[in-house]
């Protein structure tokens, strides 16, 4: 007898997993099929001992946003980031980011880049407020002008050395390079890079880490779900049938009035082949920058120097970010876990390499951070991301609308669809768990 659900979602990252909770909170009969043997996709978490650490996913966005909802709403315990524990290192130094003046004045530039630097921010803030101060259609226009744009357009009077600051940065938030990505999101994540607010910072733009790590967040979510989460089950197909939406799996078919496909953009394009084609034709330019995930476990004497630090940015190395991850694990004052990140043209050279050359470079690197470092590696995780972060491409504003504007019965879910992060993960989701109700409704 073939099974038979009100909805089918498919994928159990945070976006289906929101979707799901969603449904089953309204009362539908609902069931998750995950292709991977465990839930979270790219929320991905692991252990050396008592320590935690994150492959993917580092933090979720602040207070008041629908992930600490949903955090709060699955019982797990979160703790807040204030950006005063972030810091850069340039030209051999480390500069930390206590006053937002005093940050950008210690930089290790030379004069005339300080002041390019100065200026780029002050012409972004710019744009930023006057986005923030328009209302109705000329809110509008201005956004459909900056989503033509690249985010480029914006950085060409910068110096080089100032380019390749917000190079950096665009990179490790969003995937995508200067020249690739929309003027509107680079705008967006880029935000106030010279204005560190400490612990001022209002709390609604907080960023908040999940203590175990922040695969506990959809780990949490499936547990309440229980039997309705299936892992091991890849959908192959989803296909409109005589009575209802048919699910291919590789154990049979599964059958439901309507279905919620929450996976990659580029999965999605492989496994549902009846979606309008226009839909189909913007799934397929849907693209995805790379990242590469080291994970360093070091042995120490007493407390490091990095304990007050969470984040480091890097220029000129080979990864481009650490993330001290002990700084949300006190007492672990013998031992401490780092994570470094690469993204961009600098992950697609890692990529390619071994497991132990990539932690080996990611140790080398730290060790030129903090020196203190060198030599105390016990242990090393490797996590590559062909498909780390779905950037925005100038002018594809339109087809983000025609993924979340589906009339039924499949539906798409996932950060391609909203923002790139867990934000927009969870939102589509719980977007798409309202079109679906109100399609079952009708
Ligand atoms: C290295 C890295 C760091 C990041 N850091 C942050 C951060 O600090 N903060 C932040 O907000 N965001 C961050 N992000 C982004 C965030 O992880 C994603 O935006 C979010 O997890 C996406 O969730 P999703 O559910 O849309 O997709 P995914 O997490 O990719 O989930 C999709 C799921 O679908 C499954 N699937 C695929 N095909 C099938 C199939 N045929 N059948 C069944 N299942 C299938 C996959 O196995 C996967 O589990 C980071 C991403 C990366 C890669």
């Amino acid at each position: 007898m073939t099974e038979r659900h009100d909805v089918v979602v498919i994928g159990a990252g945070n976006a289906g997993l929101a979707c799901a909770r969603r449904l089953a909170a309204g009362g539908h009969d609902v069931l998750v099929i995950e292709a991977a043997d465990r839930v979270g996709g790219r929320s991905m978490s692991g252990r050396f001992g008592r320590l935690w650490y994150n492959l993917g996913t580092q933090y979720i966005g602040g207070i008041g946003t629908p992930a600490e909802a949903l955090a709060k709403e699955a019982g797990v315990e979160l703790s807040p980031i204030y950006e005063n524990c972030i810091a850069l290192y340039a030209g051999g130094r480390l500069v930390t980011a206590e006053s937002g003046v005093g940050f950008l004045a210690r930089l290790p530039l030379p004069l005339l880049d300080k002041v390019s630097l100065v200026r780029t921010e002050l012409g972004l803030e710019k744009e930023r407020r006057l986005g923030a101060k328009l209302t109705g259609s000329a809110r509008a226009d201005r956004r459909a002008t900056l989503d033509d744009m690249r985010f480029a357009d914006l950085l060409k009077d910068a110096r080089p050395a100032v380019r390749d600051v917000y190079r950096n940065l665009l990179l490790m938030m969003t995937g995508g390079e200067p020249e690739r990505t929309s003027a509107f999101l680079g705008l967006l994540f880029t935000a106030g890079i010279g204005t560190p607010h400490g612990e001022n910072h209002p709390p609604s733009e907080t960023l908040l880490a999940v203590s175990g790590g922040t695969a506990a967040l959809p780990i949490a979510v499936a547990a309440q779900l229980g039997a309705r989460v299936r892992t091991g089950t890849p959908a192959t197909s989803v296909r409109p049938g005589p009575s209802g939406i048919e699910i291919g799996t590789l154990a049979g078919v599964l059958q439901a009035r309507a279905c919620v496909v929450a996976v990659p953009a580029h999965d999605a394009v492989r496994i549902a082949p009846d979606l309008p084609e226009p839909v189909r034709a913007a799934l397929a330019t849907v693209e995805y920058g790379p990242f590469v995930s080291a994970i360093l476990h070091l042995r120490c004497q007493g407390r490091g120097p990095w304990e007050k630090l969470f984040h480091v940015g890097a220029v000129g190395l080979r990864f481009q970010a650490f993330n001290n991850l002990t700084y949300f694990q006190p007492g672990a004052h013998d031992e401490a876990v780092f994570l470094a990140f690469a993204a961009g043209d600098l992950a697609r050279n890692l990529m390619a390499t071994s497991d132990e050359d990539i932690a080996a470079a990611a140790a080398e690197d730290l060790a030129r951070i903090f020196p203190q470092s060198a030599g105390a590696l016990m242990g090393q995780a490797v996590q590559r991301w062909p498909h780390g972060l779905p950037f925005w491409k100038p002018g594809t504003d339109a087809a983000r609308r025609l993924f979340r504007d589906l009339p039924g019965p499949i539906f798409l879910a996932g950060d391609y669809t909203d923002y790139p992060n867990i934000q927009g993960a969870i939102r589509s989701g719980q977007r798409a768990a309202d079109a679906v109700s109100a399609s079952l409704r009708n």
